[in-house]
């Protein structure tokens, strides 16, 4: 009887696929190997084998596959769980969840058959070798000696206030076996983590450690190291693929990492005995993937992950997400909050600065106020470190003809031009594109185009003509393309090699510096007029983090806060650090209009090359939603940014009341896009859903 394997390839498609097996790989074929089969015309793919079986399927000419890969599974069968649990909830094909999952080598070439041979000890002792930039102590004799007893001399000692809280989680972990540690910046989260990492190792269970990538940093790892040493294994985004091939490996060898600390894509490794996850900064945007799907958040995949093996899950943050804080309050959550900083620092002291008033007073030195630029002087003369924060890069948002308003935007996006300095150029943020920056308005030829707002590199260059004495860095996604960049603009901070460092958000991530005494935000009211739901709580988490920069190990600090509204009472909620009054004002808004936490939304995106094509199908998609859904949805509507790369976009919202069954929901939505997708006028056409969009 011929034997069959359902295979998952790596396609944004539906289901599985069936391969017959020729009798030479009938011993071979195991469930969790890889299997090259035959897609496509003359192609091969490298997919996974899901299931072994003699049904032959019925009216369909079945392939022969062609060669088995691996000589025993590369994946645990709980992680298979794990992924159709991801593709169902957030509404995309397992292929897409495999092709997310795997590290790209893995996808692609064959690894050697049989045993693994020592060319493969070798190169694996190699890697992890050269994975930590700092690792010297690649000792080979204790490197696959994972067993030995943990030294605890080595444990951080904690202050009364931490071994409280410590004590405290392990009492809601009783009741819940996720707890919300809510601590304020500086208060010594990571000591914590060190002590539960200790005690889960301890007992014999693997952790997963996930963060933000821009804080997975040496500064972070070496310190971790000095602790757990050898047992600690590194995945990060940045690594080569071969790397993260290796940490994956690895972890099905006898001796894997007891401990991962790793960004996003780690909760797709195997772990035989995850006893516990920590997710740090767990109100961070960047844990949830926009594109490509699965569009899926690390954190919600991270307790669904602990959750299926029966493991604790400890989600920390200075300024919780109003999903995490909303279940802590409920009682779904455990909750333990940290009110005093770590060496009792006193958290900053903030300094609102009205910009409206300055500008009546032609007080403001373009765009700094006179308290500001005073403050920083004092740092300086004081040999202390600045940080100044906008979350914009470039130097300009826009250009403009101040004659006839025209104003350069993106050939393919609908969005306008940024005007980046540096490299004279006016740039996209949505899809790269870039051209020479115009010296003539193409409409009425005036040559005086005007740049309006500021962006990181104007706030740089400023500066560093105010201060000629200072050394000015800045941090944003275009100095920070390469891993070693950001470490570098890290260390020389770390290091006072930098005086002031000028930065978008990711100078407000959970970095430690040891000498800033100053904090300005530029433009806080970029931030609040965000469309966005979202965009106080997000405002405030931005402030209160880079706030929160400001003082540490040191005496208190001080913040300079630039706004047009500083009459609004968020305004007064980060001055007062009152993260329970600005909780309690925006939830009444979400109650009041049906929004996250009190509602699930799904978003239900079109894509099309023509604006038309795309019109008619989220129109159709609208009323489909509706006989399903009926009004719980809103639309149709254009995003923001309606059209992106040549592609216009448009959606629709279905808001769900949390008492309605998830599954069901998912199950029509994947129902009515198969339906529409089927009409020969929409068959070029991309439809795709962002569950619990960010
Ligand atoms: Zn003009
Ligand atoms: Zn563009």
């Amino acid at each position: 009887m011929a034997e069959f394997v359902d295979v998952i390839l790596p396609v944004p498609l539906p289901g599985t696929f069936t391969y017959a097996l020729p009798p030479q790989l009938q011993s071979a074929a195991e469930a969790g190997c890889r299997i090259v089969v035959p897609f496509g015309a003359k192609k091969t793919a490298v997919g996974l084998i899901v299931r072994i079986h003699d049904n032959q399927p019925k009216g369909i000419k079945v392939k022969d596959a062609i060669e088995v890969v691996d000589a025993s599974p590369i994946i645990f069968p709980h992680q298979l769980v794990f992924w159709r649990w991801l593709s169902s909830y957030y509404l995309c094909h397992l292929g897409e969840v495999y092709k997310a999952a795997l590290p790209g080598p893995m996808k692609k070439k064959k690894v050697h058959r049989g045993s693994r041979s020592s060319q493969e000890e070798q190169s694996l002792r190699l890697s992890a070798q050269t994975l930590p930039l700092s690792q010297s102590q690649g000792d080979e004799a204790i490197l696959f000696g994972g067993q030995d007893a943990l030294d605890l001399g080595e444990l951080p000692s904690l202050s009364s206030a931490q071994s409280s809280a410590l004590a405290s989680i392990h009492n809601q972990w009783e009741k819940h076996p996720v707890c919300l540690l809510h601590g304020v910046t500086s208060s010594g989260k990571t000591e914590i983590y060190i002590h539960l990492i200790a005690e889960a190792i301890k007992s014999g269970k693997q952790v997963l450690y996930l963060l933000p990538e821009i804080v997975l940093t040496t500064q972070l790892t070496d310190r971790l190291r000095r602790v757990f040493g050898h047992r600690l294994g590194i995945y990060h985004s940045k690594y080569s693929d071969r790397q993260r091939e290796d940490v994956w490996l690895r972890q099905l060898s006898d001796t894997p990492y007891d401990i991962i600390v790793g960004v996003r894509s780690s909760i797709f490794l195997p772990f035989d005995r995850l006893g516990l996850v920590i997710v740090d900064e767990e109100h961070e945007v960047t844990f949830k993937q926009q594109d490509p799907a699965p569009r899926y958040h690390a954190r919600n995949a991270a307790i669904m992950l602990a959750s299926r093996a029966g493991a604790r899950t400890l989600l920390g943050t200075a300024t919780p997400s109003f999903e995490s804080y909303f279940n802590a309050r409920t009682g779904k959550y455990g909750l333990v909050t940290l009110t005093e900083r770590y060496g009792q620092v006193r958290l900053p002291e903030i300094e609102v600065v009205d910009v409206s008033e300055m500008k009546r007073k032609k007080l403001m030195k373009g765009i700094f106020s006179p308290r500001l630029l005073e403050a920083i002087r004092e740092a300086l003369q004081a040999h202390e470190q600045v940080i100044l924060f906008q979350n914009r890069r470039g130097y300009a948002p826009m250009m403009e003809c101040d004659i006839c308003g025209w104003v350069p935007s993106c050939p393919h996006c609908d969005v306008r031009l940024t005007y980046h300095r540096r490299n004279r150029l006016v740039t996209c943020h949505y899809c790269g594109f870039s051209s020479q920056i115009p010296t003539e308005c193409p409409s009425c030829g005036n040559t005086h185009l005007r740049q309006r707002g500021f962006g990181t590199e104007r706030i740089e260059a400023e500066i560093a003509e105010m201060f000629p004495e200072a050394s000015v860095a800045r941090m944003d996604l275009d100095t920070t393309r390469t891993r070693t960049a950001y470490e570098s603009i890290i260390s020389d901070f770390e290091h006072e090699k930098t005086d002031i460092l000028v930065g978008t958000q990711m100078v407000t991530k959970g970095l430690d510096f040891g000498r800033v005494s100053l904090v300005g935000i530029l433009d806080a009211d970029t931030m609040l007029l965000q469309p966005d739901f979202r965009a106080y709580e997000r405002a405030y988490q931005m402030m209160a983090q880079v706030a929160g920069r400001a003082g540490r190990r040191q005496s208190q600090g001080r913040v300079i806060l630039q706004t047009r509204q500083a009459a609004l009472p968020l305004i007064a909620q980060v001055t007062e650090g009152n993260y329970d009054a600005m909780y309690a004002e925006q939830m009444e808004e979400r109650r009041a209009f049906a929004y996250p936490p009190f509602v699930r939304l799904i978003v239900v995106y079109v894509k099309h090359r023509q604006a038309d094509i795309a019109d008619h199908l989220i129109i159709e998609a609208t009323k489909a939603l509706r006989q399903l859904f009926g009004s719980r949805v809103l639309g149709p509507d254009e995003p923001v940014v309606s059209r992106v790369s040549g592609l216009f976009i448009r959606k629709a919202i279905v808001k769900l009341e949390s008492k309605i069954p998830i599954s069901k929901a998912h199950l029509m939505l994947m129902d009515m896009r198969t339906s529409l997708l089927a009409d020969k006028t929409f068959s070029s056409a991309h439809i795709y859903f962002d569950v619990d969009p960010l």
